[in-house]
């Protein structure tokens, strides 16, 4: 999430990094397209903000106090492997059983997965869970990465329309009511408001209705390649893959936010 927390989605945590080339037949290659983009779609957690202090810190610090300590390392193991069996991995284009979402459907996943990590504790789901769900629902839990605002700023400037689209809860609206530059943002999904998650169709078809644009003038950027570029792809949006700390790898990655501006040029 990303992926919301007690956890956020943190593609890194979510994802193995994907083996396949980075290219899919509905995925157009700069220069072919026909009608102009009117709006670009960010993922949230990973693509647009990151947790600071990091997930893994305020777990441990969480535990400490309800008293038991565990390292970062620890928890970061927990974490993922608990992230792993309670979000599960539906390939772009799964029925929409498999990704349907509500507040109470993901609520009750972050119950679980923090009472997965925190396995020595009965109570683990109550106090503690509470306390992780609050701190993740606040702005102050969160940064903006550094290319954000600029790539926003350039965005708005063009006349594009920009919204975010996140595997979250209703919490993602207090978080980015409390962020800079994306505070004024006007089109705001999360899959438990949507009802369906990424990489399922019905979330994207949800986004192009509301928007009342069709799925080639809109545009996708996240760094979850199978939640947010394939999902996207798939459902026939341009779509663009964020990998920050990776190497080039085609048309259709990108290394920092900035390079949304040059795709669309
Ligand atoms: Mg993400």
């Amino acid at each position: 999430m990303t992926r919301g927390t007690p956890g956020p989605l943190p593609s890194s945590a979510g994802a193995k990094p994907a083996e396949r080339p980075l290219a899919s037949p509905s995925a157009t290659a700069p220069g072919q397209r026909r009608r102009p983009i009117r709006a670009v779609l960010f993922d949230a957690v990973g693509t647009l903000f990151h947790s600071a202090p990091s997930i893994t810190r305020v777990y441990a610090d969480a535990g400490a106090q309800a008293g038991i300590v565990l390292s970062e390392a620890e928890i970061g193991e927990r974490f993922l492997a608990a992230f792993r069996r309670h979000f599960g991995r539906p390939a772009a284009g799964s029925p929409e059983e498999l990704t349907r979402s509500s507040e109470a459907i993901e609520r009750d996943r972050w119950r679980r997965i923090v009472a997965d990590v925190f396995e020595e504790l009965p109570d683990a789901s109550g106090t503690l869970f509470e306390g992780l769900w609050d701190h993740f629902s606040r702005g102050s839990s969160w940064r903006l990465f550094a290319d954000v605002t600029p790539t926003w700023t350039a965005l708005a400037e063009r006349g594009l329309r920009i919204g975010i689209a996140s595997n979250f809860d209703r919490r993602l609206l207090a978080v980015v009511r409390d962020l800079p530059t994306l505070a004024e943002c006007r089109h705001v999904y999360h899959s438990a408001g949507v009802g369906h998650a990424k990489p399922g169709v019905a979330f994207i078809r949800a986004i192009e209705a509301d928007l009342g644009l069709s799925p080639d003038e809109l545009l996708f950027v996240g760094d979850d390649r199978v939640n947010d570029y394939e999902g996207a792809a798939n459902a026939g949006w341009h779509s663009l893959w964020l990998g920050r700390q990776r190497p080039a790898e085609g048309p259709h990655h990108i290394q920092s936010l900035m390079e949304t501006l040059e795709w669309l040029a």
